[in-house]
């Protein structure tokens, strides 16, 4: 059999996509191989048919059990010898899959990464030939990562156990460097070969929404989109409730999905949306991994959320058949603010020592401020979002709103200034709202606290909207004038760009302003 066979006879494919066949060859050569795929790629056959090719066994390492569930049974449906091993399985199951293992019963065994270093798995790898280990959502063993398993770092102690180590394969979506870097470093990749495939799904539209009113939003998009199938993600439980009701109210075919609700039920929904039987699904990020539905048209964020690989993911799963799909972000104001609460709370959820706390709190609230840049700038969306993954368009997509909004470009040089010298006179140590206030002259206890009443500065923009100065404010963030610490309480400090403007060796700062501004533009 060749890689081509087993294209076609397992997976019933013609062709390979784009870095599918590169990465197999890699594997099939023996040479360690890291796939940087986005979701939907491919990035399974990738690993299964050199699994298939191989001689002895393959482990796919998995954090999700349910992602493992749905893997095996796929390949158990196209005939092919695989299994899971974790923590849903009995005591009885588990004895009977290691058995089976040993007898050399499975081409592919899935495995919880906590399964590694036990003693039966260990057990295993001294009686079967193992020929290569995949690393599935590999970014899981970066701190850096969005959902960082300290039991993945188990993976490269199991490896360096082996009596003979085998190929390494590993995959992730996830494709920012520091996570990258960590992937290679911490497995311990021998001279891998390392593919990025496409971030750009040229078929999607993105645009970013500020409604005063969210859900009557929503219900008009609906209303312009009806029988067409989409996901709607909200960040909490209750909102998905509500807004289900709502739906339904309304009369709209939608069902909930989060992880409040019984497993017959996430089931039931889960399918009723995935046959089309109900058009919308309203959900939390709970729904959607492992779920490949080809037709879905519209992926709207009542929220934002935490990040923008969280973002992309979600919104990644419109318009997988390759047609087109619209990708919407309602933002609110509230949305920081709550997963500013969010990150804190998922902090003190987790084992992990001060030092690791802080660091990772640092990054998280750093990747939501890059998410809300994404909702403030004026720029192209998808150039936005490959840059944050390290690729680089044109700066014109044609398909965001952005590109199709027509703007006129406003000097704002001065209001700059006097924003950025405020900044740089009360001793860099505040953060937006104060600024905010102190420049528009604003009168309150926060102010007259921190003594900005007494600044030159005060009240220079006294006669601009506070919506006006946040835009500014915000635009000066985007493009690096001011940057954001991080830590707990944010403060802005001047960029290399802000020193420069206002030393006046940067000539000027225009601001992109919609030719006709929106009437609902949210003041936050
Ligand atoms: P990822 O893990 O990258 O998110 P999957 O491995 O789940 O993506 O694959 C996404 C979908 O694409 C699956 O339905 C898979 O069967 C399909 N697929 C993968 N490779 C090919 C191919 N060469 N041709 C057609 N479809 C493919
Ligand atoms: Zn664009």
């Amino acid at each position: 059999m060749d890689k081509y066979r087993v294209l076609k006879e397992v997976f019933g494919y013609d062709t390979f996509r784009e870095g599918q066949e590169g990465l197999i060859d890699h594997t099939l050569a023996g040479r360690d191989v890291l796939g940087i795929m986005p979701t939907g790629a491919g990035k399974s056959v990738c690993f299964q048919i050199p699994a298939l090719l191989f001689s002895g066994i393959t482990i796919v390492v998995s954090p999700l059990i349910s992602l493992m569930k749905d893997q095996v049974a796929a390949l158990n449906a196209a005939g092919v010898h695989a299994a899971f091993i974790n923590s849903s399985l009995t005591e009885g199951q588990y004895r009977k899959a290691m058995e089976f293992a040993a007898q050399g019963r499975y081409k592919i065994i899935y495995a919880a990464p906590e399964r590694l270093m036990t003693e039966s798995f260990l057990a295993l790898t001294r009686q079967a030939e193992i020929s290569m280990v995949a690393v599935d959502e590999a970014h899981c063993i970066s701190q850096w990562g969005q959902d960082f398993r300290p039991s993945y770092l188990k993976i490269a102690e199991f490896l360096r156990i082996l009596p003979r180590r085998p190929v390494l394969a590993a995959y992730t979506a996830t494709a920012t460097k520091a996570v990258k870097e960590d992937i290679l470093c911490i497995l311990g990749m021998q001279n891998p070969f390392v593919t990025v495939t496409g971030y750009d799904r040229k078929n999607l539209y993105f645009a970013v929404e500020k409604p005063k009113d969210k859900v009557q939003a929503l219900l008009d998009y609906l209303d312009k989109n009806r029988e067409k199938s989409g996901i709607i993600y909200c960040n909490t439980r209750k909102n998905v409730e509500e807004i289900h009701q709502r739906l339904v109210q309304e009369g709209y075919g939608a069902v909930p999905y989060h992880a409040g609700l019984s497993e017959e039920e996430k089931k039931k929904n889960q399918e009723d949306f995935i046959y089309d039987r109900t058009p919308v699904m309203v959900a939390t990020n709970a729904f959607g991994m492992g779920i490949d539905k080809s037709n879905v048209r519209f992926v709207l964020h009542f929220n934002m959320p935490k990040d923008i690989e969280s973002y992309y993911q979600e919104a990644g799963r419109a318009g997988r058949d390759g047609e087109q799909g619209e990708c919407i972000l309602y933002y609110g104001g509230q949305d920081v603010k709550m997963n500013e609460f969010l990150i804190q709370q998922q902090m003190e959820n987790e084992e992990f020592d001060w030092e690791e706390r802080i660091l990772i709190q640092e990054r998280n609230l750093e990747r939501l401020r890059r998410m809300t840049f994404y909702c403030f700038t004026n720029e192209c969306l998808r150039e936005y979002i490959l840059r944050y993954f390290g690729e680089y368009g044109g700066n014109y997509c044609g398909n965001c709103k952005n590109c199709l909004t027509e703007f006129q470009e406003t000097d704002v040089t001065e209001e700059a200034k006097a924003i950025l010298n405020l900044v740089k006179t009360s001793g860099q140590r505040y953060g937006i709202q104060a600024i905010t206030d102190a420049v528009h002259g604003s009168d309150n206890a926060k102010v007259r606290q921190f003594h900005l009443n007494e600044n030159t500065y005060y009240g220079t923009l006294k006669n601009r909207t506070i919506v006006r100065i946040r835009q500014i404010l915000n635009d000066l963030l985007v493009k690096e004038y001011l940057v954001l610490t991080a830590g707990e309480y944010p403060v802005l400090h001047l960029g290399k760009k802000g020193k420069e403007l206002i030393e006046g060796t940067e000539e000027q700062v225009l601001l992109k302003f919609p030719k006709e501004q929106p009437k609902t533009l949210s003041t936050e």
